[in-house]
């Protein structure tokens, strides 16, 4: 792709809603499932920026197959804002799209393709604006963030995160550009993801007496989470949320060899959502409780080596913007809304405010559209965040 000609003083210096869209074209091109590699995405990523004079810094994944990219426009130096957006995205197989996902096809005023809402369309107006950042005489910097592996469990960008203020500059705020209407998210839950492994008995299926029903015994546990997870939905409440509560889900489920076989093994993955004030560790005691007092004492007068072992298989922390957030005042000032909202999805945001980075969730597109068959993002919500850009720049310089 040609890069498009860099503004010059005297141009208007927002960036063409047509470079915008041929850039998402490519980035939706490369099939960066968070399952493969993302690194001819960061390539070009990397080209396009070295086109317009920008240097950027690799971050790669710890077995090298996948890459975060850091870029600083402007001055150099600690401060300035971060625009970060993921590369990844999630699967396609076993949905119904009308055109090829890898193909963004623009129909009705909407464009459509994996990525393309959450969160390509995002990168796509950054890079766009790239050439544009780069002709205002900014007086603090604007960094570019772009990350791996958010769509399973928001591990790509830590290793980034934390050389932030080391060798890479610390921003004083983060807009994390996850599709949202362009509305300014201050909040979102927290997710807990397990895994319960249940050992029985084998027995034939004549004698199941002889037997510890591994799957039986997975059917009370998760019998049990529905439990606690209505005691808790029906406890604790915060209606900034939809649902406006935690909630506990079992996601996949694998046990048993043949029919006439009482199975020794079962497990099942779940995860619990919770509200930022929530304790995680809740969920977890209360199920390891109704497991050690009830189930395994039954389990074990048939035989000593039943066992129910849950293991924590990763965390996404809760995000609560810091009160007076300056990533929060200046979302609000660059959007015009009056209000913040809050989500129930995870993002990268949590881990940019843990780590002391001030961070709000604004973006292109509208969730409800992410992760579906026919994912698209509407023209004018780029068109939108283009201007947001385009006045994010200008407040700069
Ligand atoms: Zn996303």
């Amino acid at each position: 792709m040609r890069a498009p000609p860099c503004a010059t003083p005297g141009d208007r210096l927002s960036s063409s809603i047509s470079t915008a869209t041929d850039l998402l074209r490519t980035l939706v091109g490369f099939d960066t499932t968070s399952a493969k590699s993302n690194l001819a995405l960061i390539s070009f990523v990397e080209d396009f920026l070295k086109g317009h004079g920008i240097a950027a810094t690799r971050v790669p994944s710890p077995d090298g197959a996948k890459a975060d990219l850091f870029a600083t426009i402007g001055p150099k130096g600690q401060g300035g804002i971060g625009l970060s957006g993921h590369s990844d995205c999630v699967p396609v197989e076993g949905q119904r799209w009308t055109s090829d996902p890898f193909t963004l096809t623009l129909r009705d005023g909407k464009l459509y393709g994996r990525g393309s809402c959450d969160m390509k369309g995002f990168i796509a107006c950054v890079l766009a604006s790239a050439p544009a950042f780069k002709a205002r005489n900014l007086k603090e910097p604007i960094h570019i963030i772009v990350s791996y592996d958010e769509e399973v469990g928001c591990t790509g960008v830590r290793p980034l995160i934390a050389r932030l203020g080391k060798d890479l500059p610390r921003p004083r705020a983060v807009i994390v550009g996850e599709p949202t209407s362009m509305a300014v998210i201050d909040a979102h839950k927290r997710i807990d993801a397990y895994r319960t492994r249940i050992t029985g008995r084998e027995a034939h299926s004549s004698m199941p007496e002889l037997g510890v029903n591994a799957i039986a015994a997975a059917a009370a546990l998760i019998g049990e989470l529905a439990r606690i997870g209505a005691g808790i939905a029906a406890r604790d409440r915060d209606e900034r949320f939809e649902p406006p509560h935690s909630t506990v889900f079992v996601s996949t489920i694998e046990g048993g060899i043949a029919h006439n076989i009482v199975p020794k093994n079962c497990e099942f993955q779940w995860q619990v959502r919770s509200l930022p004030e929530a304790s995680p560790d809740e969920v977890p005691r209360d199920l390891a409780a109704f497991a050690e007092g009830e189930l395994l004492p039954q389990m074990r007068r048939v035989t000593e080596e039943a066992a129910i072992d849950t293991a924590n298989e990763g965390s996404v922390p809760a995000f609560v913007a810091a009160p007076g957030s300056e990533a929060v005042a200046l979302a609000l000032a660059l959007t015009g809304a009056d209000r913040t909202k809050a989500v129930s999805y995870t993002t990268e945001a949590g881990l940019f405010e843990e780590a002391g980075v001030p961070a709000v969730i604004c973006g292109p597109g509208n969730i409800a559209h992410a992760h579906a068959p026919d994912e698209y993002v509407a023209v004018a919500q780029l068109e939108a965040c283009l201007a947001f850009l385009d006045d994010l720049a200008a407040r700069l310089a």
